[in-house]
């Protein structure tokens, strides 16, 4: 039987480079990761396609999918709504396949509690000030949309604790490569290979019986 895969949450402040990253690593290792996408409320960027980076969804159709249970878990981000729908991180699961949620901490948090073998990363920027050159220099949002996502950092920087792991975006191939190594560590923990680890008892019993 196929092992199931394992559930990764990756967060980080607005413009840390976390969507660049989770997209780099479920490219680069497509048989291992499935990358969530999520349903919101904001508007699309003009480089952004309904169904690659986002479901964009009116208020109404994603409350509709609230009241459905159709989210795992879903919330408030400087006035939009945003939820990673349900169904297609069940199946990717039961496929086997490592699913990523790149998703805001209040998300993260309520996964967690649901889900506690879930794996959580909160990806850093160097410094603040990189911080803010990266999410200026993306080009995306309005100064006062910025000042608002900064003031937001800071309220998310007192929530970090609660991960299991940081990593640091400086230079991004080497930050993709780690978040890889990290997971292929996670999934060799003792807890997460009982099956594994009872077969190996059966088997070690089997052949000293054998020997007597
Ligand atoms: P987030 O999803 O965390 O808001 P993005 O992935 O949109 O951030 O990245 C923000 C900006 O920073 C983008 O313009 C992206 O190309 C750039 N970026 C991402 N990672 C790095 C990096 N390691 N070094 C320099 N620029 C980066
Ligand atoms: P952005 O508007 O920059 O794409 O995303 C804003 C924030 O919402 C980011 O922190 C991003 O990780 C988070 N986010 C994206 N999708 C989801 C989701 O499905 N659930 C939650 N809780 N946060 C999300």
């Amino acid at each position: 039987m196929k092992q199931k895969g394992i559930l990764i949450v990756v967060s980080g402040f607005a413009g840390t480079g976390k969507s660049t990253v989770v997209k780099m690593l479920a490219e680069k290792y497509s048989e291992q990761y499935a990358l969530s996408i999520s349903m919101t409320t904001r508007e699309p960027r003009k480089y952004e396609t309904h169904g690659v980076e986002y479901f964009f969804s009116t208020k109404e159709e994603f409350e509709r999918t609230i009241a459905e249970d159709g989210f795992i878990e879903h919330a408030c981000y400087i006035g939009n709504y945003y939820g990673t729908p349900r169904k297609y991180v069940e199946e990717q699961l039961e496929a086997g396949k490592d699913v990523l949620l790149e998703i805001e901490i209040q998300g993260a948090l309520q996964v967690k509690e649901k889900l506690p073998d879930t794996m959580l990363v909160f990806v850093m920027p160097p410094s603040a000030e990189i911080l803010f050159n990266r999410l200026k220099g993306r080009g995306t949002e309005t100064d006062d949309v910025i000042r608002k996502r900064m003031l937001r950092a800071v309220e998310e920087s007192q929530g970090i604790e609660q991960y299991d792991y940081i990593l640091v975006n400086d230079d991004l191939d080497v930050c993709v490569e780690g978040l890889h190594q990290m997971i292929q560590s996670e999934k060799l923990r003792a807890s997460r290979n009982i099956p594994f680890i009872e077969n190996m008892r059966k088997e070690l019993v089997d052949l000293k019986k054998g020997e007597v």
